[in-house]
């Protein structure tokens, strides 16, 4: 199957579903990301901010790129001019940096927050009590170059369905208290990032509005390979 064909299957899968796809880009040389443009995919994911800086420049200006692996602050300045979404805010200090950053380019940054669902260890993320000091502070009334649409969580590497399904069912319960506490007039506090190539049609079901998707679309990431 070929890069447009995948893609192909999945705008078929998502085709009224509410759910978007978000096209999980990293590894892949700009020629492919090239390919998967032509077949019409339009939201591209990157999880290293030197590699987004490095292909953002070679494609289309209506490609919205997504932040999805973890930002350190000190790198905020290199994405603040083109990128429409970071998915992996996981602190009151990252947000700060995103709203300077954006700020002098006149800009505004979506941000998800990234929340802790999965059961190992080393998967970064938010509790709900710190997603809420978060949002509780003082400092976050001034922000006018970021923006918080939604939540986002990776589960665990699994092919427990049920473990799946109450992972993702934490995160969208996550989602809708915060909704409902901090969000109840922003419309545009409606995303809940979740999701990948092995376990996106439970997503789905436990009502996805992003997919990530890499290795489903372009087969798998050699890791040595250069950008
Ligand atoms: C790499 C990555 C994905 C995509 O993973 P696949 O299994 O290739 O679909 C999704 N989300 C995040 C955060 C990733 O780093």
């Amino acid at each position: 199957m070929s890069i447009s064909d995948n893609l192909r299957f999945f705008q078929q899968q998502l085709e009224g579903s509410g759910c978007r796809l978000v096209t999980v880009t990293k590894t892949h040389p700009v020629e492919k990301l090239q390919e998967a443009y032509a077949a019409g995919a339009r939201l591209f994911g990157e999880n290293k901010v030197q590699e987004m800086a490095a292909k953002q420049p070679e494609l289309p200006t209506d490609i919205e790129w997504h932040l999805i692996g973890h930002l350190q602050t000190n790198k905020v300045k290199y994405i603040a001019p083109f990128v429409h979404t970071i998915q992996s805010i996981d602190s009151l200090k990252l947000l700060l940096e995103i709203e300077k950053q954006a700020a002098k380019h006149n800009r505004v940054i979506q941000g998800l927050l990234q929340f802790h669902i999965a059961a190992e260890e080393t998967k970064t993320g938010l509790t709900l009590p710190e997603a809420e000091e978060i949002l509780q502070s003082e400092a976050l009334r001034g922000l006018r170059h970021v923006r918080l649409t939604g939540v986002m969580g990776i589960a665990t590497n699994t092919d427990d369905e049920a473990r799946l399904r109450q992972e993702f069912g934490e995160l969208r319960s996550y989602f809708g208290q915060l909704k409902a506490r901090y969000f109840a007039e922003a419309d545009d506090f409606r995303e809940i990032s979740m999701g990948m190539s092995s376990d996106y049609q439970l997503a789905i079901a436990e009502g996805s509005t992003l997919i990530r998707v890499g290795s489903a679309i372009f087969g798998a990431r050699n890791y040595g390979a250069a950008v």
